[in-house]
């Protein structure tokens, strides 16, 4: 093809790019590897057509063929989380989450969600995001002692503030979230429950984690965590009132036209995360995270919450003396890509933090397993103990290479 001729300094950026993907170990617990099939969809013709509107109500003419694309998307969203209503058009999770509010508040009205720094999302109040700028925002966090979501407290809470919209849903939060309990809150101050399932997506598509379908008046979420589909949003529904006021919400209330080449690529996802091998995947994703939790503390390693339930792990690394910001540095070194996170109760600032969130879910889709899981929590414990020592550092970062050459991904050069 001719973008290594035509624009060969953003061929070399996408080549570089691929390698390096290639070469790393991706413990960065929001990200994945799409199949090639999403990527072809991604890559479509499908990019260059205008389709403001839904399917067979559109502002463009010559829609026949998109709306044949996102009516499958829709159909195939709403059959793998067993909802009744969905909009796949949201560009992006955080887009996804802008539409309820502007769907269900007025600005100024109050809304309750986790704290950024307990594992909330930005979306979910931060008073830097648009959520916290213009809405009154009541925050609850996990409990100092456990690490866990104390449903009673945020019960009081809740009676105490009467939100008019109760978030639940994480970006940081290693354990399961008990969702008929957040609908219990809601109900009893007659708020709307939003929950934003945008890490566990794939774990509640393949069943590894409860739904949220019949308990939720929304759910948002990303298509690109464990999902494993192309990046961007979806909201779903079993209301038609509400899915008729979220559609307004994202078109024309928040975005122009969707993005019809991803919205096929979604379309592509929901139909992989239907086969038993998605299944068997997700159950890879939790028994990874569970193997490299155990394998960590055996190495000293502290875990927020003293484990996982998910595909996420936690990790305080004040144990080895370190910041997060210190340890995601080391780890980058050693050919392992991870991000500096906060902990609940940390002392330092976003930008420093204590902590280091890892996830599995994309080593997973490489096919690594128990016995990777264990050398990799080696390889990371041994750097972030002997960061001093940059032979070591070096060994592991060709260690990680080595473990990545036997899990090759992509069939074929992607860009070529
Ligand atoms: N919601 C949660 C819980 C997330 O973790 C994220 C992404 O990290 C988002 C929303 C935002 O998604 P996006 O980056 O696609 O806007």
């Amino acid at each position: 093809m001719s973008l290594s001729i035509n624009d060969s300094k953003i061929y070399q950026v996408i080549e570089s790019e691929r390698q390096r993907q290639l070469s790393t170990l991706e413990l960065i617990a929001s990200e994945n590897f799409v199949s090639e099939d999403v990527l072809e969809a991604m890559g479509s013709v499908m990019t260059n057509k205008y389709a403001e509107g839904y399917p067979n109500k559109r502002y463009y003419g010559g829609c026949e063929f998109v709306d044949i694309a996102e009516q499958t998307a829709i159909e195939r969203a709403n059959s793998l989380f067993g909802s009744r209503f969905a909009n796949v058009q949201p560009h992006s999770g955080a887009q996804a989450n802008a539409a309820v509010f502007f769907a269900l508040l007025q600005p100024g009205e109050k809304v309750m969600g986790m704290n950024l720094s307990h594992g909330g999302h930005l979306t979910h109040g931060s008073p830097v995001s648009m959520s916290g700028k213009w809405f009154d925002v009541v925050s609850y966090g996990v409990r100092e002692d456990t690490h866990l979501i104390d449903y009673d407290e945020i019960e009081a809470l809740a009676i105490k503030e009467k939100p008019k919209l109760l978030i639940a849903g994480t970006s940081a939060y290693p354990r399961t979230i008990d969702f008929k309990n957040f609908r219990i809150i809601a109900d009893r101050i007659g708020a709307a429950l939003m929950v934003d399932m945008a890490h566990i997506a794939g774990l509640v598509a393949a069943g590894y984690h409860p739904s949220p379908m019949p308990y939720a008046h929304v759910v948002t979420s990303t298509t690109h965590k464990t999902l494993r589909g192309p990046r961007g949003g979806i909201l779903l529904a079993n209301n038609e009132e509400m899915i008729k006021q979220l559609n307004k919400s994202v078109f024309p209330g928040i975005q122009g036209g969707p993005l019809m080449h991803i919205i096929a690529a979604k379309a592509v996802a929901f139909k992989e995360a239907m086969q038993s091998s998605f299944r068997e995947y997700a159950k890879q994703v939790i028994k990874n995270a569970s193997i490299l939790s155990k394998e960590l503390q055996k190495e000293g390693a502290i875990l927020v919450s003293g484990g996982t339930d998910n595909h996420i792990v936690l990790l305080d690394v004040r144990a080895w003396n370190l910041t997060g910001k210190e340890a995601e540095s080391i780890l980058e070194r050693a050919g392992i890509t991870a991000n500096k996170n906060t902990i609940p109760y940390d002392p330092q600032s976003p930008f420093t933090t204590s902590g280091i969130r890892i996830g599995t879910a994309a080593l997973t889709t490489r096919g690594m397993k128990e016995e990777e899981m264990m050398q990799i929590a080696r390889i990371i414990a041994n750097v972030l103990k002997n960061r001093e020592n940059s032979m070591l550092v070096e060994k592991a970062r060709m260690e990680a290479e080595e473990i990545c050459k036997r899990f090759p991904l992509f069939q074929q050069a992607i860009t070529i």
